[in-house]
């Protein structure tokens, strides 16, 4: 057997050439320093390149690299994109400090090919946005009718009235169901999203316009308390957790319900954003599932208060809050409403140590 530690700069050359990832290393003014096969390959293109600069034109690559340096700490990208040999390939790309004597002396970027992960997840995706769609298109129809037939008494004999309301509220269940199963899809394939700093006083102020003109008859009162004005969010699909939070806190809290929306800066590193409500609470053992796909704490619950529950508002938060690279949680008693905490980084592409 071949001792691999014989020469170890024979051996640091075999490792690098050995792996399909390509790597590269820069020192601290982003020079190039070394790269593999691997890297040569498909980044560059046939000039020698010899600031990270030149070799990418995507910032958010070259912002990696700079913060890497800059803090010590590694960062991640979650999708890095190039065309090569007449097809997209995908890299997420891990960039760690190079330490010398306790300095950071430069960085190392490991670019791993995910191309064909992603092209599978495409193609799931796709497959349930087709059906989704498909299936609304009838539906609509189907509801269409419906409506119309109950809509002239001549049409319709009144024993038969009972029936045709069940056939639209169905309807209706199976159409937000789909809607929601698309919206899902839709979210988990976007790797990229598209960032701006927000002001969450306006975001709420239309979420709080359009449910307070949907809940009109239950008296609500959502207020908002804010000590960080600006977030760094994808606006609509932020919106759109916000809308699935608060939304839940007025379909399930009775009449008069106080829903609070409030956030603050946690150990210079994050925002939290809080929702709660002085509605039925959870109780523990439905408190750790509500995240779940379908899950719904009681049938019964959801069908007084809203015909179109379909058991997957929250699993679309979880969702878009992970794409900021942020959690949530909640914390709940039963009859002593409930608090849903959002925390977003302040800087997203920071690797945690436990990652
Ligand atoms: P649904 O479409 O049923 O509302 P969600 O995923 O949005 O599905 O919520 C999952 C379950 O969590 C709901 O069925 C409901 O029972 C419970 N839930 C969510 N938010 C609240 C809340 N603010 N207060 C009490 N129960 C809630």
């Amino acid at each position: 057997m071949t001792n691999l530690s014989s020469n170890s700069i024979d051996l640091n050359t075999t490792l690098l050439e050995s792996t399909h990832d390509a790597i590269l290393a820069v020192d601290k003014l982003l020079n190039l320093n070394l790269s593999n096969t691997q890297f040569n390959k498909k980044f560059i293109k046939g000039v020698e390149h010899k600031h990270i600069e030149e070799i990418f034109e995507d910032q958010e690559v070259i912002t990696a690299f700079k913060d890497c340096i800059k803090t010590s700490e590694s960062r991640k990208v979650q999708e890095h994109s190039i065309f090569h040999k007449n097809r997209t390939h995908y890299y997420e790309i891990v960039v760690s400090p190079i330490i010398r004597n306790e300095q950071c002396i430069g960085a190392m970027g490991v670019f791993k090919n995910i191309t064909e992960a992603k092209l599978t997840e495409q193609m799931r995706v796709d497959f349930v946005a087709n059906v989704s769609h498909e299936i609304r298109t009838p539906l609509t129809s189907i509801k269409g009718f419906a409506q119309v037939l109950d809509s002239n008494d001549k049409f319709i004999a009144p024993e038969a009235k009972h029936y045709l309301d069940k056939i639209i509220t169905n309807t209706e269940r199976l159409h937000a169901l789909f809607s929601d199963l698309l919206n899902l899809s839709v979210i988990e394939s976007r790797h990229r999203l598209l960032k701006k700093e927000v002001n969450l006083k306006f975001m709420l102020e239309s979420v709080k316009a359009m449910l307070l003109q949907n809940y009109a008859d239950k008296n609500m009162n959502i207020s908002y308390d804010l000590s960080v004005e600006f977030v760094r969010v994808d606006p609509k699909l932020f919106e759109q957790a916000l809308i699935n939070l608060i939304e839940n806190a007025c379909k399930y809290s009775g009449n008069d319900a106080n829903i609070k929306i409030s956030n603050f800066i946690d150990n210079e590193e994050s925002v939290i954003i809080t929702i709660s409500d002085d509605g039925p609470g959870i109780s523990k053992e439905h408190l750790g599932r509500i995240f779940e796909r379908f899950y719904q704490v009681d049938s019964s619950r959801n069908k007084k208060h809203d015909s179109t529950g379909t058991g997957l508002g929250l699993s679309i938060v979880k969702h878009i809050i992970a794409k900021h690279k942020g959690v949530i949680w909640a914390e709940s008693e039963p009859d002593q409403g409930t608090i849903f905490f959002i925390k977003l980084p302040i800087n997203p592409n920071k690797i945690d140590q436990n990652d």
